[in-house]
């Protein structure tokens, strides 16, 4: 039913949003169209916030990467703005294969240190897969691991990518996973890693969060190793349904979309970069440069993560009303976008929703 379609619910928050409204009782959120179906995708959101009256203000940022002290770095307008309104919904930004700039979704998760990627993936009612179950939550250790950024070459022919693991940031991840838990009524944590080869790393986040359990004795805690969680998820994600996975940055990444792959594809999965002073809101998926431009993209993934924004900001009722007519339109079938299996433009899914606000 609708009722379980509720994507992180206003209760839920555990890193607390401080955002002031102003004088007319407006918040401000700042926004990163981004790259690709960006542009497209922010319109859509835009346009059903404005028909819902959600008490929102967007202030456009641009992110274009700048250099300081040699590092890629943002400019400091964006920097300004998002600590300012401390909420940010951001479309998807590229990033060069191989070479040019570091990338800016890692910049931006470092320059706010958002230690926590919450990533809830739902099936959708009236959208066929081969399990229609599914309810995961996954959290992703978000500043560290195999994205420290640390890379070099040794000799000719041989390069050394760093994986970085502290006990700060683990402790942080860990601890937010199990307020998480008991936010939204999960009983149980999971600590997906591979201790069994990075002996030291993953060794290091997992007795963490062997010490982290005990600080939460009404949570039930266990361990998987990540292959054995990535065969059993694709063979029954069923029994996922009463945990919160929590892992270190890359497992994360990756299980993140094995799972949207279970619900019909990244076009329908949210997340949440949380802070402690701000956190972003931004679909899981990429800029899509295969369909950008073409006004074919699936708005639904950063619609839900504007969802999460929105309860994350103690405007439930407006999430509530908006997810509702989405998750109707979805369930109807009629104006579905291509990733889905229909034929319908960004455009129409977006007035498809209005329609029924
Ligand atoms: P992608 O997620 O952009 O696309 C993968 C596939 O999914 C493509 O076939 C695409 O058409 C489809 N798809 C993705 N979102 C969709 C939507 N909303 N509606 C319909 N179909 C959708 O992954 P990629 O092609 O590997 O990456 C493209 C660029 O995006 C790269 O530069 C990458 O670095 C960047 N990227 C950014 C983020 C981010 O900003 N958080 C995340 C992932 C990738």
């Amino acid at each position: 039913s609708l009722q379980n379609q509720r994507f992180y619910s206003s209760k839920d928050s555990v890193a607390k949003f401080n955002g002031t409204k102003d004088s007319s009782g407006l918040y401000t959120v700042s926004l990163i169209e981004g790259d690709g179906i960006g542009p497209e995708i922010a319109v859509a959101v835009k346009d059903i916030f404005a028909a819902a009256k959600t008490p929102i203000k967007w202030e456009p940022i641009n992110v274009d990467p700048i250099l300081k002290d040699g590092k890629t770095a943002i400019p400091d307008a964006a920097i300004e703005s998002i600590k300012r309104n401390k909420i940010a919904l951001k479309g998807p930004l590229a990033t060069p294969i191989g070479k040019g700039h570091v990338s800016l979704n890692l910049t931006l998760r470092r320059t706010f240190n958002l230690f926590a990627n919450l990533r809830p993936c739902r099936s959708v009612a009236g959208f066929k897969t081969p399990y229609d179950n599914v309810d995961t939550v996954l959290i992703r250790e978000n500043t560290e691991g195999e994205y420290s950024g640390i890379e070099h070459v040794v000799v000719d022919g041989v390069v050394q990518s760093i994986k970085l693991i502290t006990r700060e940031a683990s402790e942080r991840v860990l601890r937010y996973a199990f307020q998480q838990a008991q936010a939204i009524g999960r009983k149980k944590v999971r600590v997906v890693h591979k201790a069994t080869i990075m002996k030291m790393s993953d060794g290091l986040f997992l007795s963490c969060a062997q010490n982290i359990a005990k600080e939460y004795p009404d949570i039930e805690f266990d361990a998987e190793l990540l292959d054995n969680t990535c065969l059993k998820m694709t063979t029954d994600p069923l029994p996922y349904n009463d945990k919160v996975l929590v892992m270190p940055n890359l497992y994360g990444d990756i299980l993140s979309d094995m799972c949207a792959g279970l619900i019909g594809g990244l076009g329908l999965t949210p997340s949440g970069n949380i802070g402690d002073e701000c956190s972003i809101f931004e679909a899981v998926h990429g800029s899509a440069p295969d369909i950008a431009g073409k006004g074919l993209a699936n708005p639904t993934a950063l619609l839900l993560s504007s969802m999460m924004m929105l309860r994350h900001m103690g405007l439930g009722e407006y999430a509530d009303r908006i997810e509702k007519a989405a998750f109707a339109t979805l369930a109807e079938g009629k104006a579905l976008t291509g990733d889905l299996g229909g034929k319908a433009s960004t455009q129409d899914f977006t007035s498809a929703i209005i329609n029924k606000l």
